[in-house]
């Protein structure tokens, strides 16, 4: 999974981003990052068109940040 990281400050972010809400700053890096464990896991029966009609979701701890992934 990748991460982006400020420059400035290097906070993290699992998804793109075109200012930091910390400092402002403008620059990331972009760095490849493992899952860690799923903090809370829940399963979906009311899902958006086109995705399948029921599926997990969890929310992931990577290096510095959160991220929530779908699971099948
Ligand atoms: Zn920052």
């Amino acid at each position: 999974m990748k991460l982006y990281a400020c420059v400035k400050c290097g906070m993290e972010f699992f998804e793109r981003r075109a200012v930091c809400p910390t400092c402002r700053g403008e620059e990331f890096m972009e760095r490849e990052a493992q899952l860690g464990e799923a903090l809370v896991e829940t399963q979906l029966f009311v899902t958006p068109a086109g995705f399948p009609e029921k599926y997990k979701i969890s929310l992931i701890k990577v290096d510095g940040t959160k991220a929530l992934v779908r699971r099948e």
